[in-house]
């Protein structure tokens, strides 16, 4: 449907925040000539610890990456098991598969879109090895009472951070970034729709040094000596390559950009933070919408704002009267274990008896609040450059949908 408002304006989900100060950053190593893995990406590991408060930041060629070479430090290997949640973008299960582990998946709590804590320590198994549990959306999930579990059970922590850049939570009574990190070791994206971008990255937090140290070989072939190290020295050095690594390499031109994008992330959040609590006040009438709940505990940088439709509407109605009047939106989170991807036997379980659990394909009734979630919520547009005005508009185009249900 071609309506004015169509011509007029268009609202897109996301935006990136870019501009000048990008472009004067990647012409730093574009003059120096040192364009992969060096200087800038240094530089850039020390500055994100500081704004995270973590002891050692590693950078990635992305989140997924660092999630695989997360649970291969932690000694992931085929034959283990990691519990973590379906209701997730694809690579938090992926990098488990990659592995050669199985995924275990439990439900969320519907509010928060997070892993319910509460479902965990039934899906712990002798083949449990580490816990993956994901910041969804940007809010902080249930840390405290999956620490607690995973310390009683010697497993590891790893964080999906990778929409929770900027996020916080309430700990032992002060305020702390998510990424210092709270589990053993945390991993974030920098793709164009998360807060802050270098085209694609990613970067891995933890505070103890050896875990770190694995990180540095794994990226770069297994490769005992840095390329900037055997630059620097003035004696020959010949290197050895001690363990099976890859190439997850972020590039200077990368890390340059995203310093840039880092100095701008306290006023990104900041703004969100303004905008959601904006949505919060503006929807807080539409009848029967369940607007996202954030805990007394945390304190979201708004990654993504999601709503639960009324159940009277359709998703992809919904979606469709507003595209049609230029406002973009998505559907809820996927669910992993819905993907064809994961339509092989051994490809992931529940947690539960596989006697007691023989679901068709694409559906789980353990995994309820997951697929609900998926099917019945959508995300609206929030980007640092909107404004009051672009926002008032949504709203009134997402009433207009809800009323058009009816
Ligand atoms: C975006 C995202 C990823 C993947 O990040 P990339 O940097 O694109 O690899 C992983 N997990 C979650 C929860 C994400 O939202």
């Amino acid at each position: 449907m071609a309506t004015q408002e169509n011509t007029r304006k268009f609202i897109p989900v996301a935006k990136p925040v870019l501009d000048q100060s990008e472009i004067e950053a990647i012409k730093r190593p574009l003059t120096s000539g040192w364009v992969t893995q060096g200087p800038e990406v240094e530089a850039f590991e020390k500055e994100f610890a500081a704004y995270v408060g973590a002891r050692h930041a590693c950078a990635v060629s992305s989140c997924t990456t660092a999630l695989h070479l997360a649970l291969l430090t932690v000694g992931v290997q085929p034959g283990d098991s990691v519990i973590t949640a379906s209701h997730s973008f694809i690579a938090t299960a992926n990098s488990v598969r990659y592995c050669g582990a199985l995924p275990v998946f439990v439900d969320i709590v519907p509010e928060t879109f997070n892993m319910d804590p509460d479902l965990i320590e039934a899906a712990i198994t002798h083949t449990t090895r580490a816990i993956l549990c994901v910041h969804q959306l940007g809010m902080p999930c249930d840390l405290g009472p999956i620490l607690e579990i995973a310390r009683n059970k010697s497993l590891f922590v790893i964080e999906d951070c990778a929409c929770a850049i900027g996020s916080e939570i309430l700990w032992h009574n002060s305020w702390e970034k998510i990424g210092k990190p709270h589990g053993d070791i945390a991993c974030f994206s920098f793709h164009p729709r998360k807060l802050i971008t270098t085209g694609d990255g990613g970067m891995l937090t933890t505070a103890d040094p050896e875990i770190d140290q694995k990180f540095r070989l794994l990226r770069h072939h297994g490769m005992s000596i840095s390329d900037r190290k055997r630059f620097s020295s003035d004696k020959v050095m010949s290197e050895t390559y001690d363990i099976l690594g890859y190439n997850y390499r972020l590039t200077d031109i990368q890390a340059a950009m995203g310093r840039s994008q880092l100095q701008k992330l306290p006023e990104i959040v900041k703004r969100r933070r303004f905008l959601a609590q904006r949505y919060l006040h503006l929807m807080a009438d539409i009848p029967q919408i369940r607007l996202p709940d954030e805990p007394d505990c945390a304190r979201c940088n708004w990654q993504t704002f999601c709503v639960y439709l009324p159940e009277r509407c359709d998703q992809k109605s919904v979606m469709q009267y507003m595209l049609d009047r230029g406002v973009a939106t998505r559907k809820g989170v996927m669910c992993s274990h819905r993907e064809p991807a994961y339509q092989q036997l051994e490809a992931w379980s529940c947690g539960r008896n596989k006697n007691e659990c023989q679901c068709p394909p694409g559906t789980c009734r353990n995994l309820t609040y997951s697929e609900y979630a998926q099917d019945h919520s959508i995300v609206l547009p929030l980007y640092t450059q909107m404004t009051d005005e672009d926002q008032d508009y949504v709203v009134s185009t997402f009433t207009g949908a809800c009323e058009h249900a009816d």
